[in-house]
């Protein structure tokens, strides 16, 4: 495959606003209309394998970097970059696990019930399938130095590249609050320069945004319509586990909303050209303590409608949000997010996957972290959030028992180990009194031989 420039551009997403930029301009949002930007494709001018069983074949063919990435193998479904260009560090080796332990715990038949570990990729999480297609771009339009705010994830991810390529440096701004140790110590370690903002993520991502406009910084956060593209290849790898059957439902939590509104994007175009004949229902997953999809989705029946979502709806919320100063809480730092910025995209997602958004408590987010732990390979918090929001749609009757699930982990489990320590002392709140039902606390006991013995025989 070749680079064809031509027949990719950015566009804005509504359809009022359709002007259209070059592949290799800068921009995270249209100049005219303040959308943000989407890749586009002209793909009848672009070479498409006729079925998806054509990517199986790279898998023979693995020493050449580009077909070993889990994202790159797909890169006729991604073609904005001259390969030449392309920047991987080997991500996208993520596992689906059929999982009846789970499957059990959300309600689901045997067999129904998967798990897709993104928590796999090399800094932990999903992110590095948008910021290895956020690089690339990045390496196209000849950026020395990137940035981005995070809850963690995304600027472990970016340092990640950063560090590995050395094609550019980084800066990355996070919260004063809550960051997972694990993330932190990433970015830390990589090697970015770190600007801790006093204020929440929500805070941290507008100064970054005006602090890129101003000195011209290549911005990595996902209002790059780059990292979306990447993050396509997630559904991609789902299918491929499932032998190219579409499941019945993706679930996913919801944060920024750059994976679900990347999700759907990915199945659209897939019915575009032919290679799948339906499209799953996507559920997005909000935590109860930063669920403004949730309310404006289902409270308040905002909808894509055709590109023009009710702007006055979105802006009474804000307005309302402010007028009360609330801000985003929840032990899922991931998805601690009040102003998700793909709220728009993920409109369009959930317009073409028939989709439904729930919220959950962080208990139940916990409980079902918890679950994936005991019968998978762990995840971290936001993640779990994925698994109740299944169970709560089980419980509903909106997910039948006998319906294929996939559900998305997220992150891996040592992101944030404390949530998970604290989870297992029942001290899920830091108050030590919570009285959590699959906690594995630990057992002490005294350094004497025969006190271990009798505790030992309480297994046999
Ligand atoms: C970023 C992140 C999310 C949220 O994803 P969005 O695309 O922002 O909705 C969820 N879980 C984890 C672990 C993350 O790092």
């Amino acid at each position: 495959m070749t680079a064809t420039a031509e027949y990719v551009f950015q566009t804005g997403i509504s359809p009022a606003s359709r002007e259209t930029y070059a592949v290799d301009e800068t921009l995270t949002h249209c100049p005219v209309s303040h959308d943000l930007l989407d890749v586009q494709y002209e793909w009848d001018k672009l070479p498409v394998p006729s079925s998806l069983r054509e990517f199986e074949r790279r898998w023979s063919s693995r020493r050449n970097p580009l077909d070993f990435s889990g994202v790159w193998r797909f890169r006729e479904l991604l073609p904005f970059a001259p390969p030449e260009q392309i920047v991987t560090i080997g991500e996208g080796q993520t596992i689906l696990q059929q999982s009846d332990y789970v499957g059990k715990y959300v309600g689901l038949n045997d067999g129904c019930l998967h798990l897709q570990y993104e928590g796999l990729n090399p800094s932990g999480s999903f992110k590095d399938n948008g910021m290895t297609a956020a690089s690339t771009h990045a390496r196209m339009v000849g950026a020395k130095l990137s940035a981005c705010a995070s809850t963690g994830n995304t600027s472990a991810s970016l340092a990640i590249y950063a560090g590995v390529t050395q094609l550019f440096r980084c800066l990355v701004f996070v919260g004063s609050g809550k960051i997972a140790y694990g993330k932190l110590s990433q970015a830390l370690d990589y090697g970015a320069k770190t600007l801790q903002i006093e204020g929440d993520f929500d805070d941290a991502l507008m100064q970054v945004r005006a602090v890129c406009d101003e000195a011209g910084i290549y911005l990595c956060n996902s209002v790059n319509p780059f990292r979306l593209e990447g993050q396509k290849t997630i559904m991609y790898r789902v299918l491929e586990g499932l032998g190219w059957e579409v499941p019945d439902w993706i679930v996913v939590p919801g944060g920024n909303l750059g994976n679900s509104s990347a999700f759907g994007k990915a199945f659209i175009e897939l019915m575009q050209l032919g290679l799948i004949d339906r499209i799953p229902r996507l559920a997005v997953i909000n935590a109860a303590g930063a669920n403004t999809l949730y309310e404006l989705y289902e409270q308040q029946g905002l909808r894509w409608n055709d590109g023009r979502p009710d702007q006055a709806l979105i802006d009474a919320f804000y307005a309302d949000m402010d007028a009360k100063n609330r801000r985003a809480n929840t032990l899922a730092s991931a998805i601690e997010i009040n102003r998700p910025v793909n709220l728009t995209k993920c409109l369009r997602a959930l317009d073409a996957c028939d989709g439904v958004v729930r919220e959950v408590t962080d208990e139940e987010i916990l409980h079902g972290k918890a679950q994936v732990g005991a019968g998978g390979f762990g995840c971290e918090p936001a993640s779990g959030a994925s698994v109740a929001g299944a169970r709560l749609l089980r419980q509903q009757g909106v997910i039948a028992p006998s319906d294929r699930v996939v559900c998305i982990l997220t992150g891996h489990q040592l992101k944030d180990p404390t949530a998970t320590v604290n989870y297992h002392t029942a001290d899920l709140d830091g108050s030590a009194d919570s009285a959590v039902s699959s906690a594995n606390p630990p057992i002490v006991v005294p350094n004497d031989f025969d006190r271990i013995m009798e505790i030992i025989r309480q297994f046999e």
